[in-house]
Parts: structure tokens; C-alpha cells; sequence
């Protein structure tokens, strides 16, 4: 089969290269994905950097891109029977390519998957069928990848909020089981933070409250256009005394911690949460200790911290299922679409190394058909 795919491969730390792959022969049970867009966050910036070490996920070269949507361009007849796909169809890819036969993925937390295995940030792109990432104009779908079917009428930006959005989901509404009238407080708003609103308000909650810092003043607004009931500056308020005002004295039911490198939200959660109430940890705050944390309030008021990392297939389908019905009203979120070529701009303007204007919210790389 003739034909070649370009990908965009991280050499080493801040190296970014174009390279050629021969597209792959596809197997009966093997498939590949014509690139639309690739999601970017954190972990892209952090990956790019050379930040990961230490990580499983510190390896190179490698073709980056782990929140994949695209189109079916070949599917072999077995996976094309399996998977009820057919070429054309519209799809989103997880990042993990799950085992089936580890301890994890046999009680059913494919998330945690230990084979190490998957999309953007597990497999060299010196390894056949070298197509692993999404960075590129193609992606290999392996036997085992997870795909989700998605309509064709969801713009190209607004879909790729889809692993974000999945995310909050599984974070401020499965995980803390958020219900009607809930008081959740979300400290952080990234990307994620923000979506963590629309999947609270999705949830029913009653009061979503959200915190920031003066350099999040535009987010904070943001915050509130995708229906945050109040939101807090921490650096001149007290976050603790402003979340006992605005709920009269009741505290929040579940606060999710979405704040990068801080640690003070943590302790702060602790005195913002009711008795019995959740709080949701996915914030990283680079291996840093948490100062002063007491955990005898955790005992006796017997809250519960929950640590998350990412989001499965349920999520992921609530998720497309939230941008089916409301994806228009998140287009404020899509700050920037750059395309393929412009992969290492792409991810400077994400860690806000560098400016082009309008701040980063949520950023995607595009394929051009025509490349
Ligand atoms: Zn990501
Ligand atoms: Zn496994």
C-alpha cells in the first residue's frame, strides 16, 4: 500500500523534528485512523520540556499526541466486524491501549493498565509500526485500542475538548457521586477546572463555586459564562471564610482540587468541605509534601480524599454525549487551533513560554487534509 504519513517527533527535550513513515500494511484485526486533531494539556507541555523524567513516560523519540480524534482511513475485516466501524467513521482513540490480562484490566480499571502500552506517550517511534502518537497525519490503531464512534456535526475544536471534558466528568460528577442541589467547590481553572463546572451543572449541583488567582481573571469570567455560581481570587480572599459565606455556614459537599503545582487548595479543601464530604485530588504538584496538613480532621469529620488521574470509556461516552447536546456553548474555551506544522509553537504557547495574544485555554493541532 503506497503512501506516507508525516509526524511531528520529539527528538529530545524542546526538540520537535517532521519525519516521513511508510503507512503501515493493515491485519485483519489492525486498522488506521486519518488524523483530524490532536488535544493538547499539561502533560504534552511537560512531556516536551523533558519534565517527565523519573516517569515511565520520559522516552524518545516519540511522536506526542495522546488525545486523538480522527477518521477511519483502513480497518482490516475482523476489527471492522468487532468494532462496528467501517472507513469514513468519525472517532475518538484513548490513550491507553489496554492489556485485557493484567490484574487491572481484568477487574475492569483498563485505565490502569500496567502494559504500558498506548497512544502519545508510551511506545518510540523507531518501533513498527511506528505510528503511535498523534502528532501526525496517521495514527495506527492496534487490535486492542479503545475507539468511540462520534457524530460528524461536532465542530473539529469543540470535539477535541473531549478528553478534558471526560475528565471532569469522571472528577467533580462520578468519582464524588455530585448530585442535585450539591455544593462542589473546583479550586483551579485550567481547562479542566472549567469543565469541571459544565460537568457540575450537567450533575445537578446546586452551588459551583470556583477558585483562582489574579492571573486567572479571564478564566474566572469564563467560569462564570459556563455557569459558575461564584467564583474566589485567592490572593485577596480568604478561600475557607468566602465558601462558609456563600453557603451558610453548610460547607461544600465535594471540593476537586484541578490546581497545578499548588498545595495550599489541599489544606484549605480540608476546612471547605462538610463533614462526611469528598474531596477529589487530580492536581500534580511535582512530588511536593503537603505542609501543615492535619490529617485528624480527615478522621473526625470523615472526609474522604480520592486521588484520580485521567478517565475511561464511560466518561469519555458522557462526555461526547455533554459536547453532542452543548458543545456550542464551550467554544469560548477553544482559545487557539494551530496546525500539524506548527507543533513545537503549539506546545510553547501551552506552558505560556510564549504569546500570541489571547491566553491559552484549550489548544488543538489540526491536520490539513491536504498535507
Ligand atoms: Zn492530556
Ligand atoms: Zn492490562
Amino acid at each position: 500500500m503506497a503512501g506516507k504519513a508525516q509526524a511531528a517527533v520529539l527528538t529530545g527535550p524542546r526538540q520537535i523534528e517532521f519525519q516521513e513513515f511508510v503507512l503501515p500494511e493493515i491485519g485483519p484485526e489492525e486498522g488506521l485512523i486519518r488524523m483530524e486533531a490532536a488535544g493538547l494539556c499539561g502533560t504534552d507541555y511537560e512531556q516536551y520540556a523533558g519534565h517527565l523524567t523519573g516517569t515511565p513516560w520520559d522516552i524518545t523519540p516519540i511522536i506526542p499526541g495522546h488525545e486523538i480524534q480522527g477518521r477511519v482511513e483502513r480497518i482490516g475485516a475482523e476489527a471492522s466486524r468487532r468494532r462496528g466501524l467501517k472507513e469514513g467513521d468519525r472517532v475518538v482513540v484513548e490513550a491507553i491501549i489496554p492489556c485485557g490480562q493484567c490484574f487491572q484490566c481484568a477487574i475492569g480499571a483498563t485505565t490502569l493498565c500496567e502494559s504500558g502500552l498506548g497512544y502519545g506517550l508510551y511506545v518510540r517511534s523507531n518501533s513498527a509500526p511506528h505510528l503511535w502518537g498523534g502528532y501526525a497525519t496517521h495514527l495506527y490503531l492496534h487490535p486492542r485500542a479503545l475507539v468511540h464512534k462520534v457524530p460528524d456535526n461536532i465542530p473539529t475544536d469543540i470535539l477535541s475538548l473531549f478528553n478534558p471534558l471526560s475528565n471532569a466528568v469522571r472528577w467533580a460528577y462520578e468519582l464524588p457521586q455530585t448530585g442535585i442541589g450539591d455544593v462542589i467547590v473546583i479550586a483551579g481553572p485550567g481547562q479542566r477546572g472549567l469543565l469541571s463546572v459544565v460537568a457540575a451543572r450537567e450533575a445537578g449541583a446546586g452551588t459551583v463555586i470556583i477558585t483562582g488567582t489574579k492571573q486567572d481573571k479571564h478564566r474566572l469570567a469564563l467560569a462564570k459564562e459556563l455557569g459558575a455560581d461564584a467564583t474566589i481570587e485567592v490572593d485577596s480572599e480568604d478561600p475557607v471564610r468566602r465558601v462558609l459565606e456563600i453557603t451558610g455556614g453548610r460547607k461544600a459537599d465535594v471540593v476537586l482540587d484541578v490546581s497545578a503545582g499548588a498545595t495550599a487548595p489541599i489544606i484549605q479543601a480540608v476546612d471547605m468541605v462538610r463533614r462526611g464530604g469528598k474531596i477529589v485530588l487530580a492536581g500534580l504538584k511535582s512530588f511536593k509534601p503537603v505542609g501543615n496538613l492535619i490529617t485528624d480532621k480527615i478522621v473526625i469529620n470523615e472526609i474522604q480524599m480520592l486521588g484520580v488521574l485521567s478517565a475511561g470509556w464511560v466518561s469519555i461516552e458522557k462526555a461526547i454525549d455533554i459536547l453532542k447536546r452543548r458543545g456550542h456553548e464551550l467554544q469560548a474555551l477553544c482559545s487557539h487551533t494551530l496546525p500539524l506544522e506548527e507543533a513545537d509553537k503549539a506546545v510553547r504557547l501551552l506552558g505560556r513560554e510564549i504569546s500570541d495574544g489571547p491566553e491559552v485555554v484549550h489548544l488543538a493541532l489540526t491536520v490539513d487534509k491536504s498535507i
